[in-house]
């Protein structure tokens, strides 16, 4: 440090940009951060050895006094949950995200919405920056609450030099610089679902619940979408692992390969509504022990059967029967030029799965991953059945329309979009294409047909769903 350049940096005449200009040009000659911070930069307090140069420390005490900052020129905003804000005294870390290039922190108030991105030290909470998580090299946030109200800083460990030095030099030593931060107060509950506003009513459709048996393509979609309408209760059930050749039809990518189906979506789910409540089982539903089911049985639920065999979609449908739930099943066919969907819900005089489709019912493969509704000879080659997104996705788009129709079906001011229209058996077509879907796909008169006469068999006598079953079955 030459007596000039101390002179230049401490001269209360000299002006802002020379001071930098001197620490630009410290910097090119070696720089004076590397040599007190022996350990590199890892913002630990055993890590620093010594006072900062005169330099570094005049520089720092210039930091929001000159108007240099990594901050300048930004306005920082952060999005923070109105329930947090009230929460006077809440002390422990913060979970969301911050958005460096629009200058935005989105504060959620659970954890599975978001990684930790700093803390709230509550009033006596005893915390000290040594107990927080280890910063990274990006920004973090601080806050605490001051005569109750909530203040917070966006804290950045690095002091980067301007643009127009080049690539920015981060020097990651012990003193972070800090901006304040304005807070915009979110109500989670009123903001998430408000264009659904009119058309689905958010706190009904918090109660709903949806058991979806098989999480691949078309269970994974349905989870979305149902997530998007505001269903506030899952129960997940799949076997599968996710992998590679699963990613180009499924809602899960890269980041989540070889996880469980179920967790994977779980934490999609959860993405779109942190405060669902998601049950997840690695199994087949007939696994499951039914205690374990039963509570999130009854009139708002709707069970999917979508990705395994006629099988679990019969023994779906009479749990559904039993409970009083809801029941669809969608499912796609070769190639899925085609796809069907079966609904049943009590009240409608509605047949079974059995009686409507027994005949196609094959009990001894129960646990197959038969994705597809083929015949026997296309299921045996059917180890991985072809068939693109667009198509399984328009499936089961119409499969859910039905399942909201049902879940909301005891809500007065709900319309129903389909369910007057749709029987309980519909196919729909997305090519009549016979190089897709072989001699069967010209059954259909044009492309993205959906069949509204489809009738299936009744058993006036049948356990489940004859006449007067459902007098029987009051309880
Ligand atoms: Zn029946």
């Amino acid at each position: 440090m030459t007596d000039k350049m101390t002179n230049q940096v401490h001269s209360e005449k000299e002006t802002a940009e020379q001071e930098l200009e001197a620490l630009r040009e410290e910097l090119s000659q070696g720089g004076f951060g590397l040599e007190i911070f022996e350990n590199g930069g890892a913002a630990e307090p055993a890590a620093f050895e010594g006072e900062p140069d005169e330099a570094v420390a005049g520089f720092i005490a210039s930091m929001g006094q000159t108007g240099f900052s990594p901050f300048k020129g930004y306005d920082w905003k952060a999005y923070v949950p109105s329930e947090l804000l009230a929460d006077n005294g809440f002390s422990g870390p913060l979970h969301g995200v911050i958005r460096e290039e629009t200058q935005s922190i989105y504060v959620f108030d659970s954890p599975a919405a978001g990684g930790p991105i700093g803390w709230v030290f509550g009033s006596g909470s005893g915390k000290t920056p040594q107990e927080l998580p280890p910063r990274g090299e990006g920004f973090f946030v601080e806050g605490e609450y001051e005569n109750g109200a909530l203040t917070l800083r966006l804290g950045c460990p690095a002091v980067r030099l301007p643009e127009e030095s080049g690539a920015p030099v981060c020097a990651p030593w012990q003193y972070p610089s800090y901006q304040p931060v304005r807070l915009a107060p979110y109500d989670l509950a009123a903001r998430l679902f408000s264009r659904n506003s009119g058309l689905l009513e958010s706190a009904s459709m918090l109660d709903c619940c949806a058991v979806l048996i098989g999480c691949g393509s078309v269970g994974s979609f349905a989870a979305m979408e149902l997530a998007r309408s505001g269903v506030g209760r899952f129960v997940l059930c799949d076997t599968d692992t996710l992998e590679i050749h699963n990613i180009c039809r499924h809602q899960c990518g890269f980041d989540d390969l070889g996880r469980y189906k179920v967790d994977a979506v779980r934490d999609k789910i959860l993405r779109i509504n942190p405060r669902a409540t998601v049950v997840t089982f690695r199994s087949v539903i007939q696994r499951v022990p039914e205690e374990e089911l039963l509570p999130y049985l009854g009139r708002k639920t709707v069970i999917i059967g979508g990705g395994d065999n006629r099988a679990s979609a019969d023994w779906a449908c009479k749990l559904a029967i039993r409970t009083d739930s809801a029941f669809v099943a969608a499912g796609c066919w070769t190639r899925a030029f085609a796809g069907e969907i079966f609904y049943w819900a009590s009240g409608l005089g509605l047949s079974c799965y059995s009686c409507a489709l027994g005949g196609l019912i094959d009990d001894e493969r129960p646990e197959s991953h038969a994705a597809y509704f083929g015949s026997e000879e296309e299921q045996e080659s059917l180890a991985f059945e072809p068939g693109i997104a667009a198509d399984i996705d328009f499936v089961t788009v119409i499969a859910l329309k039905v399942a909201l129709d049902l879940i909301n079906r005891d809500n007065p001011d709900y319309t129903p979009r389909v369910i007057h229209y749709l029987r309980q058996y519909t196919w729909v077509c997305n090519t009549n294409s016979t190089r897709i879907g072989g001699e069967r796909a010209g059954i259909f008169a044009h492309p993205l047909q959906i069949t509204h006469n489809l009738r299936v068999h009744h058993d006036p006598h049948c356990p489940w769903c004859g006449d007067g079953r459902e007098e029987d079955r009051e309880m």
